[in-house]
């Protein structure tokens, strides 16, 4: 509603003729002296006094209306107003005719005004009052414009905020400090299936599962307590359908804020994520118990030896009685107080475990030991297995090794060779004297020239002679066990070697044809008799295990023409399963099949043959398919072409 006016006079002006009827002139001058607009109407409508407020407000937004609307009917202006100021005109017209009635003595209205600058606003306040018994009203008009950019703008504030609330994809309450919940957002409604206004009111304890209270209440205890205390609180809360949820909590006591004088909380679901930690927390568990239970020790550590895990019996394994001593302790340490011997009785160091292997080699590893306690010399067997963790990238992260004790069997199988040692050694001197005594009874029957005792006497010398040999690779085993299996090595012709021991082997078997094959003459750096007797296990093995074909290939070449040499012996006989191909150089081991169970042996030759070959650097392997045939070679690197 446009306000007029001009710039002439304001009320202590004596311009206006019936002003003075109504008003004294001290109150003039105060009404003067006030920023409000001020107009005196009279009960037609007719402006009889303006202040300089009203007047000033007219000036500069230049509104022609003589006299700043004095003698104007304020009541017609307002009713013939068109546009955007109409329906408030109206308004205040309306209100005004029935105070001229008398029907109303005050009305109020906040209004728009436009003026060529900017929308201003006005709160208009119009008061009855009367003089002389004549009724007049007083309309004063505040401009509020600031006032209500700055509520707009505060109110536009509280509206982006509420929606960044709503929009928020975290839950949102604020409570008192009985925890009456005043607000929550829509989050409410997606976590527990419930509205907002049902929320609205309610105690935010009452849906808190009841194990949880305890906990939640002390918790709020503790927020009240402190204004501006924040705290993060977990627990579960009941679904409109009965199910319960984790949430998280992150609750702040802003009571003592003026602005705010409440309790805030932010939260969000976290049961999916607190399922999975309490499946991982069971695993864990589990296999914390199991690991514990287990009989062997498992140990894991990073590539620097950082412990990362020790089981019980690892502790028990390395002596720990507490597992405070291994908690990020190194492996270097924890075993600093033994010695570290392989399966030779050699001390190797702790990069020669296998667990350091996996991470060179990425790859599982495995390995005999023993711990030798430095001081009281206690030794304990271990065979260790170890495998590496790998990162996504594939690198090794840590390594597991399990420590399986094999101190009893070690013990056990040390008291066996103790006892083959022994029984070999007590068996070789009477079989001594047997030969001697067999020699001389040879000579003297020869003399008496019969013929069939001497028969006789030959058939019991080559059965000594096999027990001779049995004896002795006994007594091998025994030296190979104890580390003292010593070579006296010489150069040597190897063809002549080879051709020597098939002629030698020939002459014992009708049956088989040894041809031999040379690709080269080779001078080797060995111990002659014991690649002799190497030559000769894999003959006569050629020949057991081939009894129904005939041939059987010595070949001498150079792999690749590599420095040294390679002998190989073929048959085409039995042949042998590759799951056996391994294990057949390992004590004691032999094919229990049907077909191998009538010929004689103790499994001991190739694990001879096999510790002679490795202890000249060299190494021997075989290749081979049931039912046709095997190849045994072995390979001597310290060797050279003549
Ligand atoms: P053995 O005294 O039993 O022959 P070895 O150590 O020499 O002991 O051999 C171990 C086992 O390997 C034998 O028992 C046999 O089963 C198998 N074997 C060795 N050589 C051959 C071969 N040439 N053909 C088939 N099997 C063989």
């Amino acid at each position: 509603m446009p306000i007029f006016y001009d710039e002439t006079h304001s009320f202590s002006d004596q311009q206006q003729s019936s002003a003075h009827v109504v008003v004294y002139e001290p109150l003039m001058k105060a009404i003067d002296g006030l920023t409000a607009h001020i107009a005196i109407i009279d009960i037609q409508g007719t402006i009889i006094a303006v202040n300089r407020a009203w007047r000033h407000f007219a000036e500069i937004q230049n509104l022609r209306m003589p006299n700043a609307g004095v003698g104007s009917n304020y009541l017609q202006i307002c009713e013939q107003t068109f546009g955007r100021d109409q329906a408030a005109a109206y308004e205040v017209a309306a209100n005004l005719r029935a105070m001229t009635v008398n029907a109303q003595d005050s009305f109020s209205l906040e209004y728009p005004c436009a003026t060529p600058q900017r929308l201003l606003w006005f709160d208009m306040h119009a008061t009855r009052f009367e003089a002389n018994n004549t009724p007049y009203i007083l309309i004063a008009h505040e401009n509020i414009t600031e006032r209500k950019y700055m509520e707009m703008h505060l109110q536009e504030q509280a509206r982006r905020f509420r929606e960044l609330i709503e929009k928020n994809s975290d839950g949102f309450a604020i409570m008192d400090a009985n925890a009456t919940i005043h607000y929550e957002n829509s989050y409410v409604t997606r976590l527990l299936g419930y509205s907002m206004e049902e929320r609205a009111k309610h105690n935010a304890f009452e849906l808190v599962h009841p194990d949880d209270l305890a906990y939640t209440k002390e918790q709020w205890q503790q927020i009240l307590a402190e204004p501006g205390k924040n705290l993060r609180v977990q627990f579960r809360i009941r679904h409109h359908n009965g199910s319960w949820r984790w949430v998280e909590g992150n609750v702040i006591n802003l009571l003592n804020d003026p602005t705010i004088g409440m309790v805030i909380s932010s939260y969000r679901d976290i049961t999916e994520s607190k399922h999975a930690e309490e499946e991982l927390y069971l695993a864990k568990n589990q296999l914390e118990t199991i690991l514990q239970g287990i009989a062997d020790g498992v140990v894991v550590h990073d590539s620097a030896g950082k412990l990362y895990y020790v089981n019980t019996m690892a502790m028990t394994m390395i002596g720990c009685t507490s597992p405070a001593p291994i908690a990020g302790a190194s492996l270097e340490n924890v075993l600093s107080q033994f010695d570290i011997l392989n399966e030779e009785g050699q001390i190797i160091s702790i990069s020669d475990l296998p667990s350091w292997h996996v991470f060179t080699k990425k790859t599982p590893a495995k390995a005999t030991i023993s711990l030798v306690h430095k001081i009281t010399k206690e030794q304990h067997w271990q065979a260790i297995q170890a495998s590496p963790i790998l990162d996504e990238q594939g690198q090794v992260l840590l390594a597991v090794c399990i420590m399986h004790d094999m101190t009893e069997e070690k013990i056990l199988e040390q008291r066996k060779d103790e006892f083959i040692s022994m029984a070999s050694h007590e068996l070789k001197t009477p079989l001594t004297s047997l030969k001697i005594l067999i020699g001389i009874l040879e000579r003297r029957i020869a003399k008496q020239k019969d013929e069939q005792y001497l028969q006789h006497l030959v058939r019991i010398d080559g059965q000594i002679n096999t027990l001779t040999d049995l004896i002795n690779d006994l007594l091998d085993i025994s030296r190979i066990q104890a580390g003292k299996l010593i070579l006296r090595k010489e150069d040597f012709d190897i063809n002549t070697l080879v051709q020597e021991t098939i002629e030698n082997i020939q002459a014992t078997t009708q049956n088989h044809a040894i041809r031999l094959q040379e690709y080269g003459h080779y001078i080797v750096m060995g111990d002659k008799n014991r690649i002799g007797q190497v030559i000769i296990n894999l003959l006569t093995n050629a020949i057991k295990y081939s009894p129904n074909t005939n041939k059987v290939i010595v070949s001498i070449t150079a792999p690749n023409h590599t420095p040294g040499v390679q002998v190989s012996v073929q048959d085409f006989g039995i042949g042998i399963a590759s799951e056996h191909q391994q294990k057949i150089f390992e004590r004691f081991y032999q094919i229990m099949e049907p077909t191998e169970r009538t010929v004689p042996g103790l499994g001991i030759g190739l694990y001879i043959s096999s510790e002679i070959i490795r202890r000249h650097g060299g190494r021997i392997w075989v290749t081979s398919q049931k039912g046709e045939g095997s190849t045994f070679s072995f390979f001597l690197p310290d060797a050279h072409k003549v």
